[in-house]
């Protein structure tokens, strides 16, 4: 079959496929490349195979490692499973990211092409226009795996891409210049990541009827704000901080009393014989963060775009300045001092921050004023954070007074940007809160993609082997069931503040979760010890594995995240600054409501964004880091391993490979090839079913090719579309 036939037919199909509501594929799902647009693809492409469906020996995990080796060897970073999009960092600048090359992808079905993000981009875009559906990108991995990047790298696609409305350049560089400033203030350099997203990150893009970007909203989850007031040896507190000394010009360190020199500020560096010794394995005391200076990163140079996309998103200048102070009093709060003063009372002694801060003359212990002082740290930066992510909301909020037209008839893509599965030697509240995060994804992916996979084959009445999975909706309760749930019990123990321990906790858990088939402790039913989990750790099986969380600081975690002593929201609330007053409001003392737990407001806001995800139609990004010190050219095998297992590929592949390449509508089928079967030509008139039965039968399909539904024919792999387009080319 000639080339440019080949590539008439894929428009066609395009075309023609009428995509199932429950089906995810908009397009044909496996076309595979070796099939047609020979014109497109060098050799060095092919190198493997691009599609882990057209893997021989799909079932072996060995071989789908030796595959993605194989190509990360080529620079081939991006290769499918279906319309699964599985990335491995390069940890170098690749040139596929061109205008030019964005332009190869426009407009090009998905399996025409070698797979990149772009192909992804385009055909949901695609996917949003001809089906008018709104879409989603739900991207994942660990982090260092490039998340982030394949977010920018999809907004850098539809900025270049995608029609312009009348005046909507100002919000398309008010999307693009949200990043830098969202990475300013959620960033920081971490042992994995020099440019570590600290917070979960959920964008929608909203498009006209001609299909051009008019407003945006972002959602931000868990921003990890104890990083304010603590970093382990070799990390940095976010980039704002560094960048504000490098970058900030003099009069404007002046004015905030700042000094240009990192090392002076504690929450930024400090001496302490903290968990970095132990990670370490050092026994003299280390610096806290002690790198304020890394190699790929250049704060001055970051300061001004942040302050240049600043001023691009539309704030104005007193805000700026506000902001900024807020940043420098946070510094200044890190370096107050206590001493003891009269009657068992501690104060400050410090002289130089009163200038900056109220003198404070506090009742509390030395360990109590240290927690005190960490804690509004904590609270003024995260709230001022929230606050940060509302303006840009409300710069990219669609006016619709002033696009009229387009009302009513806007769509969405999402763009889900979120940690992957964490698993490290300690686990804490954090790597709790992530992990179960990432089971409410896979839970999402079970109920749009597998369940509605099956559900098509049965409504067909397709005899098939159903696919074995998990359903891992056992471990979701288990976390989140009313009453009886891990955060339930959670909550209710740190309403009991002074009767409650960690030990009382880990007790409570074991009577109402203890038998639970996912839920582990160190006790084992026969009355002997488990030696793999310790004596302050529980074990969660996720459905991704077993992980053991520690359950020392969870109850404070739980309370610290909601809130500070009334006290210091009375002061916060009177403040100077119109940011800190907004942030903190007097309700927050006078209401006597009880305030959320940190526990309960992320499962509140993940359940919103399940329901944000659900009516969407998904796409999927699997990121993985090919070595853990962030060099080009090296495939650490067990570390891609473990991800492989975390990220449920093999099961992803499993699922795509025992179902059904395309399905078509009977009369679409017939009206398009009965012209070769002298029984069904010129027409048909009995049944369709009965027509479709005798055209194959005609055409010679093997019984293990196809399956002949309620209204469909089913047909298992590309090749036997092939042979028959080309019969109907050689007619
Ligand atoms: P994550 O968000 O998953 O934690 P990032 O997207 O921040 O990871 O990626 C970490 C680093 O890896 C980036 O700062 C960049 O240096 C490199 N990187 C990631 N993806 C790519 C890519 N496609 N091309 C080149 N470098 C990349
Ligand atoms: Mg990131």
């Amino acid at each position: 079959m000639r080339v440019w036939w080949r590539c008439l037919f894929a428009v066609l199909w395009c075309c023609q496929y009428t995509p199932n509501p429950n089906n995810l594929q908009p397009y044909p799902p496996c076309l595979s490349v070796d099939i047609f647009m020979e014109g497109t693809l060098t050799a060095r492409d092919r190198v493997g195979v691009q599609d882990f469906v057209l893997l021989e020996n799909y079932t072996s995990e060995a071989a789908f490692i030796e595959n993605l080796r194989r190509r990360f060897k080529e620079n081939l970073i991006y290769t499918y499973i279906g319309s699964v999009l599985v990335s491995v960092n390069p940890y170098k600048e690749l040139e596929i990211y061109s205008k030019a090359h964005m332009e190869r992808y426009r407009g090009v079905s998905f399996y025409e092409i070698s797979p990149h993000i772009y192909a992804v981009s385009d055909n949901t875009y695609r996917a949003l226009r001809t089906e008018r559906k709104d879409q989603c990108i739900l991207i994942s991995g660990e982090s260092g795996a490039g998340k982030t990047e394949a977010s920018k790298k999809i907004l850098q696609y539809y900025s270049a891409t995608c029609p312009i409305s009348d005046n909507m350049s100002t919000l398309r560089d008010r999307l693009l210049q949200s990043t830098p400033v969202l990475e300013a203030f959620g960033n920081a350099k971490t042992l994995r990541n020099d440019n570590s997203s600290r917070f979960g990150k959920y964008m929608d893009v909203q498009f006209d009827f001609r299909g051009a970007p008019i407003g945006g909203h972002i959602l931000n989850y868990l921003l990890e704000n104890t990083r304010v007031v603590h970093q382990n040896h070799g990390e940095r507190n976010f980039h704002i901080f560094y960048q504000l000394l490098e970058g900030g010009d003099q009069d404007l360190l002046s004015k905030l009393g700042l000094e240009r020199n990192a090392l002076k500020y504690h929450y930024l560096v400090k001496v302490c014989v903290c968990a970095c010794v132990y990670v370490c394995r050092r026994s003299r005391p280390l610096l806290q963060g002690c790198c304020p200076r890394v190699s790929s990163i250049n704060d001055k140079n970051d300061w001004r775009t942040v302050t240049k996309a600043l001023a691009v998103i539309g704030f104005r200048d007193e805000e700026v300045e506000d902001l900024f102070n807020i940043i420098a009093s946070v510094l200044h709060l890190g370096n107050i001092q206590f001493g003891e003063g009269q009657d068992e009372q501690t104060e400050i002694t410090t002289e130089t921050q009163h200038n900056y801060l109220s003198k404070m003359i506090s009742p509390l212990s030395f360990e109590q004023a240290v927690a005190a002082r960490d804690a509004l740290a904590k609270a003024v930066y995260g709230r001022t954070f929230t606050w940060l992510v509302a303006q840009i909301n409300k710069s990219l909020a669609f006016k619709d007074d002033v696009y009229n037209s387009s009302k009513g008839s806007s769509s969405v893509i999402g763009l889900l940007d979120i940690y992957g599965f964490e698993v490290f030697q300690h686990n804490s509240f954090e790597q709790f809160c992530i992990n179960y995060c990432n089971e409410k994804l896979q839970q999402l992916f079970i109920e749009l993609t597998l369940k509605s996979e099956q559900e098509d084959y049965e409504a067909e009445g397709i005899s098939w082997e159903p696919v074995k999975y998990f359903d891992n909706k056992i471990i979701c309760d288990l976390v989140e069931e009313k009453h009886k749930g891990f955060i339930a019990i959670l909550d209710e123990e740190c309403l009991r503040p002074g009767e409650s321990n960690d030990i009382s906790f880990l007790e409570k858990l074991e009577d109402t979760l203890g038998g639970h088939a996912h839920f582990v402790t160190h006790k084992l039913a026969n009355g002997k010890t488990r030696k793999t989990v310790g004596r302050e750790e529980f074990r969660l099986i996720h459905y991704a594995g077993e992980v053991n969380y520690s359950v020392s600081g969870k109850l404070d975690n739980n309370v610290v995240f909601m809130g500070l002593c009334d006290f210091s929201v009375q002061v916060l609330c009177q403040s100077d600054s119109q940011i800190l007053r907004e942030c903190f409001q007097r309700e927050e003392v006078t209401d006597q409501k009880r305030p959320e737990t940190a526990a309960t407001q992320f499962k509140n806001s993940l359940a919103k964004l399940m329901e944000i995800l659900m009516c969407k139609e998904p796409s999927y990004v699997r990121c993985i880091k090919p070595n853990d010190a962030k060099q080009p050219g090296r495939f650490d095998e067990a570390l891609v391993r473990h991800q492989v297992k975390y990220l449920g590929l093999m099961e992803n592949l499993r699922v795509r490979r025992a179902g059904f390449a395309y399905r078509r509508h009977y009369q679409a089928f017939l009206q398009r090839y009965k012209c070769l079967c002298p029984g069904t030509w010129p027409n048909w008139h009995g049944k369709l079913a009965d027509g479709v039965a005798t055209l194959v039968q005609h055409l010679g399909y093997k019984p293990e090719e196809y399956k002949l539904g309620k209204t469909k024919i089913f047909i298992r792999f590309p090749k036997t579309l092939f042979t028959t387009e080309d019969a109907l080319d050689a007619r």
